[in-house]
């Protein structure tokens, strides 16, 4: 209750001396006239876009023309998704909320001016800005990680995957791939690459992970029943192992060991935008943005933060859901600040979490239990169908031609192959319990 007050006389004392400095609007007449910048328009930031209403000027400024699906982009290396299918045109989705979307990147905010400026010269005025920047590749400052590791955060990067692995497989000597890292990303990849690859004796992978275990955060189950299934498999696992360095061709471990690549994925995890230190929001260039319970920056209140940009201490591992439900109450946060009512605060919600290792295993994790069958890859897929129709509805005909083009590649590159393959048909009925 204590805290709730001095908050309340916080955001009392701001708006007090925004009055004082000349530079507020009073609720009633930002009502109409509010200016909101969202610097971002992914899961977060699309999401604060299309639950605001039409009367504000909201203005989104993304780097890249589409919105992209990223818990399903490793799907792009076996190539059961396509491109097109993992993307929705943020400019149709934003401009149908009624709102403006700016293609550009955003180079810094200044929360003092209440401007956003950007590469190509923009400088938008803002009332209430809100980060939604997500995260980019993090090389942990490996030596080549940057020049010859593949990175696996974008449709684009893992398209690029894709293309590569399919040059390759070609050759007529030993392949060898070798993924770095062992946590969702590298298992995804590892599992898709099985999916497409796995009878060709010719191609060796290779999976490097710092750890102990595969997939360190879940039960020890997982890491048991993955080795066990891989063993069948030309893969071998690298665990409580460092890369060192990165050469073209070369990866060099802690051991001492050197791998021969000829295609190196990285998945070493996120860092966060230089934007967020650029524009003052963070002291040091790994922190992620400090927010209170209402999801305002602790150094600017008219700065709120979405998704992975916040530094959210209680949240153990940054998901796409929790950036929409984040994204969610800052609209509302916004939506209550101009009308002068009490901001909500944020309650994470917990859901299962789904790690799809290509055609061969599903693993939904719960807590300290998970639970492994082939069939439970319908879940993720279906989640992806539901927040892909969540952000675009069938109204209109590229919506319906979306839907159509996402819903018959499900059917046919995921449901039939799974149906009409023996492999696959004996694993159906293999439902575990991993502990
Ligand atoms: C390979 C992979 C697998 C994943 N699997 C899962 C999963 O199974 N389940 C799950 O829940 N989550 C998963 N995640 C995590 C999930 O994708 C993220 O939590 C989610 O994307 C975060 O959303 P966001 O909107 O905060 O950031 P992002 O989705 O990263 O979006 C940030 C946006 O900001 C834009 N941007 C950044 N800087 C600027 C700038 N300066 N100017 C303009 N625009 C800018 C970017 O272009 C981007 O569009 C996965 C992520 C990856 C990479």
């Amino acid at each position: 209750m204590h805290t709730v007050n001095v908050r309340r006389f916080q955001q009392q004392r701001n708006w007090m001396a925004l009055k004082a400095s000349g530079k507020h609007k009073s609720p009633n007449k930002m009502q109409n006239s509010a200016k909101i910048a969202i610097v971002g328009a992914n899961f977060a930031g699309l999401t604060v876009a299309i639950n605001l209403p039409r009367r504000y000027q909201v203005s989104v400024v993304d780097r890249h023309p589409y919105f992209e699906f990223l818990p399903n982009i490793h799907e792009l290396l076996s190539g059961v998704k396509k491109v097109k299918s993992l993307r929705l045109n943020r400019k149709r989705l934003i401009e149908r909320a009624g709102h403006q979307f700016v293609e550009d990147t955003v180079t810094t905010i200044d929360p003092v001016k209440k401007r956003i400026y950007t590469s190509a010269r923009r400088k938008l005025p803002f009332d209430y800005c809100v980060v939604a920047t997500g995260g980019v590749n993090d090389t942990l400052g490996i030596s080549g990680a940057a020049r010859f590791g593949m990175p696996f955060k974008t449709v684009a990067d893992c398209q690029r995957i894709g293309q590569l692995m399919k040059r390759i497989i070609r050759r007529d000597r030993r392949v060898s791939l070798v993924i770095v890292g062992g946590g969702l990303e590298g298992i995804e990849a590892l599992g898709e690459i099985l999916r497409r690859y796995r009878r060709y004796p010719r191609l060796e992978v290779h999976l490097v992970e710092k750890k102990q275990r595969l997939l360190n955060r879940v039960p020890a189950g997982i890491d048991r029943d993955l080795r066990k299934t891989c063993q069948s498999f030309n893969v071998r696992f690298h665990t409580s192992s460092r890369v060192t360095k990165l050469a073209r061709d070369k990866v060099w471990l802690s051991s001492g060991r050197k791998l021969m690549a000829d295609a190196i994925i990285w998945t070493g995890g996120a860092a966060p935008t230089r934007l967020l230190r650029k524009s003052g929001l963070t002291h040091n260039a790994a922190d992620w943005v400090a927010v209170n319970e209402f999801l305002q920056s602790t150094s600017c209140d008219s700065i709120f933060v979405a998704g992975d940009a916040a530094d959210i201490p209680d949240l153990k591992s940054k998901q796409a859901y929790h950036a929409m439900d984040m994204g969610e109450l800052v609209a509302a946060n916004i939506k209550s600040l101009i009308a002068g009512e009490e901001l909500k605060t944020l309650r994470l919600s917990s859901r299962p979490k789904i790690i799809s290792f290509g055609d061969i295993q599903t693993y939904v994790v719960l807590g300290s239990i998970a639970v492994a069958s082939p069939l439970l890859a319908g879940l993720k897929e279906a989640i992806f169908q539901a927040v892909m129709t969540k952000f675009d509805p069938p109204r209109g005909i590229s919506s319906v031609v979306n839907l159509y083009g996402r819903t018959s590649e499900s059917l046919f590159n995921l449901t039939l192959p799974a149906l009409l393959s023996m492999f696959s048909l004996r694993q159906l009925t293999n439902l575990r319990i991993l502990t």
